[in-house]
């Protein structure tokens, strides 16, 4: 199911009547699979409880009842106790939960199967104690292992029946005894049924509604982010906008500051843009803005780098942590970069070299130095008229960047 699938279920199991202890049946089976772990836990701490108390009651027979009647008592006990181990040991190594569930429902049944057997067979006056006793299978179905109220109903309504035609069909019990016996584990069936209903019906509103502020929660993530993605990102050719660029460049240069790397920016500009514009048109003007931003992209050397599209034909590179002797090495590839595109361009006027080409300026961030990214920019494209006025296609190193490396 996807989250919006899973979203539509939970809104419309949130209108169905109240009271309902079942989902759809498409939630319904998310539901059980959520809840899978949670269940087999209590099933197999209920049961450890279980199976504790159960030797309290085997210490109790051995200290207190005639020697010679231990042996069947001890027999069914441990009968008892091997079987519940078995039922644990399903439940703790079956992988799917519709497994679990039917081990539980079976063996809980089997272990009232049990129990009736036993007492059927008990002749001593213990027999009535252990019939009372009895109401552990309803607390226990009902109460303490998470069962759904619909597997929980089965359960105690088959309990009960088997308790009934035994007290009815064994021979010696008084009247009033298999009466009291009979309300005693009905009303405790009752009861408990009563509780595990609440307890069902709660925790499924506690999960729809929860379900559904966690998918909400998880809709304005993803809208927040596709938003910020539409205002950082330039749609033309997939790289950042000045504002994605802006956003990152800061910090970044911070980072760099601290850690005393030297941060170059380089700004670029196609040349003699208006005139590719103006011969090939504006298509093929935007083809060529997302061929160079790729080619430009493809240089990038680290995931530290940014590059960014500033507006028009004008793109930014920052590449923080070249030594001097790669800057030089840098800036030449990528206005060969660009002038391997080859991408025809007749336009430029005499002396052009009738492909498109860049003009890069670059200004160095250097450690030690305070200059904001303001300045840095700025001085990066003074570089870039610089190299425009000496003819295009070419790179030109900011005045101050080379003082400060000389
Ligand atoms: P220079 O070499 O001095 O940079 O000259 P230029 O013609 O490249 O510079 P100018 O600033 O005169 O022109 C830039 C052109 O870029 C003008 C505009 O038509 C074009 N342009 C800006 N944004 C887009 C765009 O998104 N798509 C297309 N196809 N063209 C664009
Ligand atoms: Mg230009
Ligand atoms: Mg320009």
């Amino acid at each position: 199911m996807t989250p919006d699938d899973l979203l539509e279920e939970v809104r419309s199991n949130i209108d169905r009547p109240h009271g309902l202890v079942t989902f759809t049946p498409s939630l319904e089976a998310y539901y059980r699979e959520a809840t899978a772990a949670g269940r087999k836990r209590s099933a197999l701490i209920t049961g450890a409880i279980g199976l504790a108390i159960h030797q309290l009651f085997t210490v109790v027979i051995l200290f207190t009842q005639p020697i010679e009647s231990l042996g069947p008592k001890l027999a069914i006990f441990a009968a008892i106790d091997a079987f519940v181990l078995l039922v644990l040991a399903g439940i703790a190594l079956l992988r799917d939960h519709r497994h679990r569930d039917v081990v539980l429902i079976g063996g809980l049944t089997l272990v009232s199967v049990l129990v009736n057997v036993s007492y059927y067979f008990d002749g001593t006056d213990m027999a009535y104690y252990g019939m009372m006793c009895y109401i552990f299978v309803p607390v226990v179905a009902n109460s303490m292992l998470r069962l759904f109220f619909r597997q929980a109903l089965l359960v105690s309504t088959i309990a009960f029946a088997l308790f009934v035609v035994t007290i009815l069909v064994k021979p010696g019990a008084p009247l009033h005894v298999q009466l009291v016996a009979m309300l005693l584990v009905f009303g405790c069936s009752a009861m408990t049924l009563w509780g595990n209903y609440r307890n069902d019906r709660d925790e499924r509103f506690a999960f729809l509604y929860l379900t559904r502020e966690r998918l909400l929660a998880d809709v304005s993530r993803r809208q927040a982010e596709v938003l910020r993605e539409l205002t950082t990102i330039d749609p033309l050719t997939s790289i950042a906008n000045r504002r994605g660029f802006e956003e990152r460049f800061d910090p970044l240069l911070t980072r760099c500051r601290h850690e005393s790397r030297p941060v170059a920016v380089l700004m670029i500009d196609i040349d003699h843009f208006k005139a590719f514009n103006d011969r090939y048109g504006h298509m093929r003007g935007d083809a060529c803005l997302r061929s160079v931003a790729q080619t430009l992209a493809g240089q990038l050397r680290s995931p530290d780098d940014l590059i960014a599209r500033m507006g028009g034909e004008e793109f930014a590179i920052v590449a923080p942590g070249l030594q001097d002797g790669e800057l030089v090495g840098f800036l030449e590839r990528i206005r060969a970069a660009v002038v391997r595109l080859a991408i025809p361009h007749a336009g430029a006027g005499q002396g052009s070299p009738g492909h498109v080409t860049i003009s890069i300026g670059c200004a160095v961030a250097l450690p030690g130095r305070d200059d904001g990214w303001g300045t840095v920019v700025q001085r990066a494209d003074r570089a870039l008229y610089a190299a425009k006025r000496a003819g295009r296609n070419r790179w030109h190193v900011a005045d101050e960047t080379v003082d400060a490396i000389a």
